[in-house]
């Protein structure tokens, strides 16, 4: 354990500062320096994760390979490092408890009363060290989520403190992330906000090491002093983080303050040569330089709340800057859309996504989205439940199906052609229970996704309980909807295509998930494409 660096990230002021991007940007800079890095969320709430909450509540659900829900900061994680993150790399405060009741319960605590110290802060400390113990990590990045002073991170914190000294204090280090605000009225930066918070990190038994700053103006020199000697930081430690452009800017802006070398220097690291960033400043210049440009429409029902379709919007950007194209996201409200509104709202897009979802609220829109875009050649992108809403439109519209359905939305229907698996048919619970995580499939050769993956086998990640209803299947492709990728085990249908359309694609799993920076997603490029073919068309 010693051999292995611990670097804590904590928040104050306010939520939403981007502790996740700033985690993310100093694990992008150590591994371009050659150090092995891991990040790790630890999220206060009480769900055992985030699986069973409301896109509205969390935003996006993130799903690893190894079939976790967890929060969507781990898709930046996946996006800025280009590593795969698993279960242990997200941990709630319902998890904790539930492994420490369940203990009770067996009896390990032996007749103890089982307290918050030390055996709830015992539980989240063995959790922080479980990825650096597997020795595959020179550094671990611990992001503990909420703001400090909040009662629900308290026992986080706590255990925070503690771990400095499990670990030694030259392999732990505190940056704690916080906000500047800009004062227009009096022309002036305010320290004091910062200076509060830092104050409760230290009424936990906790001095932060560096201070990164977000802020709207650079930060003048007596502020940095200022910020320096009111809490107990080194001049140099205290660090700028400017609004950016893009949040892909961070790591470069974190670069210019020289973050990483002050946590190599802290963690007494060897600084090893610069990072490595070329690629990164080619994929940051294609995008900040286009020469191509499309407008899709995506379609959906949290469209409210972008950040429910974080991993979407994110590898829209990371296959338009490959494609050195700008693709402007046009969000629709699915429940807006009508057979009569659909022709205003889609006609001037060269493209359209129906997106993921759950639940009945929004549907006919999704399905009178894809019946207009299928008749009238425009490049269809679905995901999961947009790929199940692509087979019911089909259905009904080309096979004369009426009335086919999905059962999560018609359980009654004569025509399920989307239905749910035996297996599923008998699970209550809500949590946890879909089908989660990486599967395999394989693509039928010359299929539009053969073409985009130019593999015959793949492996992507899924989260939904209704299936493609196999019984559908020959009459499908009878007429034209052809299943291209299909489940080498249970035979599942995992992408559905259309034949003599430009671009009609649905896939039962959820592509975006695997994108990232350094790997653009095959299918958001291939889409991105017909778009742009289209446009010219
Ligand atoms: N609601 C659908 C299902 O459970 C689709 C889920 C999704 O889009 N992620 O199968």
């Amino acid at each position: 354990m010693a051999s292995t660096k611990y670097i804590f990230v904590t928040g104050g002021v306010t939520s939403s500062l981007g502790k996740g991007i700033i985690a993310a940007s100093l694990g992008n800079l150590l591994m371009a320096r050659g150090y092995r890095v891991t990040i790790q969320k630890f999220d206060p709430y009480i769900n055992i994760d985030p699986g069973t909450l409301n896109p509205y509540e969390h935003g996006e659900c993130y799903v690893t390979d190894d079939g976790a829900e967890t929060d969507l900061d781990l898709g930046h994680y996946e996006r800025f490092l280009n590593v795969r993150t698993s279960q242990a790399n997200n941990v709630t405060t319902g998890r904790i408890y539930n492994n420490v009741i369940t203990k009770e319960r067996r009896g390990d605590y032996l007749g103890k009363t089982v307290q918050v110290i030390p055996h709830i802060t015992d539980e989240i400390k063995s959790n922080f060290y479980r990825l650096g113990e597997t020795g595959d990590y020179d550094i671990v990045i611990t992001e503990i989520g909420g703001c400090v002073g909040d009662i629900e991170s308290l026992p986080f914190i706590e255990a925070v403190r503690q771990a400095k000294w499990d670990l030694g204090e030259s392999n732990f280090l505190v940056i704690h992330l916080t906000l500047i605000p800009y004062l227009a009225a009096a022309k002036e930066l305010k320290t004091k906000p910062t200076q509060h918070s830092v104050k409760q990190l230290l009424e936990a038994g906790i001095q932060p090491d560096i201070l990164v700053c977000r802020s709207e103006k650079p930060l003048p020199a007596d502020i940095r002093r200022k910020l320096s000697l009111f809490c107990n930081v080194q001049l140099n430690s205290v660090i700028e983080a400017l609004d950016a452009e893009t949040i892909y800017d961070v790591p470069l802006l974190m670069r210019k303050e020289k973050l990483d070398e002050r946590v190599l220097t802290k963690l007494k690291l060897a600084h090893k040569e610069p990072p490595h960033i070329d690629e990164w400043r080619t994929f940051l210049s294609r995008l900040k330089n286009p020469t191509n440009e499309v407008n899709v429409g995506l379609v959906g029902k949290y469209v409210e709340l972008p950040d429910a379709y974080k991993s979407i919007a994110e590898a829209f950007i990371h296959a338009g800057s490959q494609l050195e194209c700008k693709v402007n996201v046009h969000w629709i409200s699915s429940e807006t859309l009508t057979e009569k509104s659909v022709k205003r709202a889609l006609s001037d897009l060269d493209g359209v996504l129906v997106a993921p979802g759950f639940g009945e609220r929004g549907i006919e829109g999704k399905i009178e989205a894809i019946r207009y875009v299928r008749e009238n050649n425009i490049p269809f992108f679905g995901i999961c439940l947009g790929m199940q809403c692509a087979v019911v439109e089909f259905a009904r519209h080309v096979l004369g199906l009426a009335n086919a359905a999905s059962t999560e939305l018609n359980k009654g229907t004569e025509h399920p052609v989307i239905d749910l698996m035996e297996d599923q048919k008998k699970i209550t619970d809500y949590g946890g229970t879909m089908r989660l995580g990486a599967y395999e499939c394989e693509l039928k050769k010359s299929s539009k996704a053969f073409n985009a993956y130019k593999a015959s086998t793949i492996e992507e990640r899924h989260r939904h309980r209704y299936e493609f209803n196999n019984k559908y299947l020959k009459q499908m492709e009878k007429a034209g909807l052809k299943a291209t990728g299909i489940n080498p085990k249970s035979k599942l249908v995992e992408i559905v295509e259309l034949d003599n359309h430009p671009y009609f694609v649905g896939t039962q799993f959820h592509p975006e998930l695997k994108s990232t920076v350094m790997s653009p997603h095959p299918l958001f490029v291939s889409f991105i494409d017909a778009m742009i073919k289209n446009k010219k068309n």
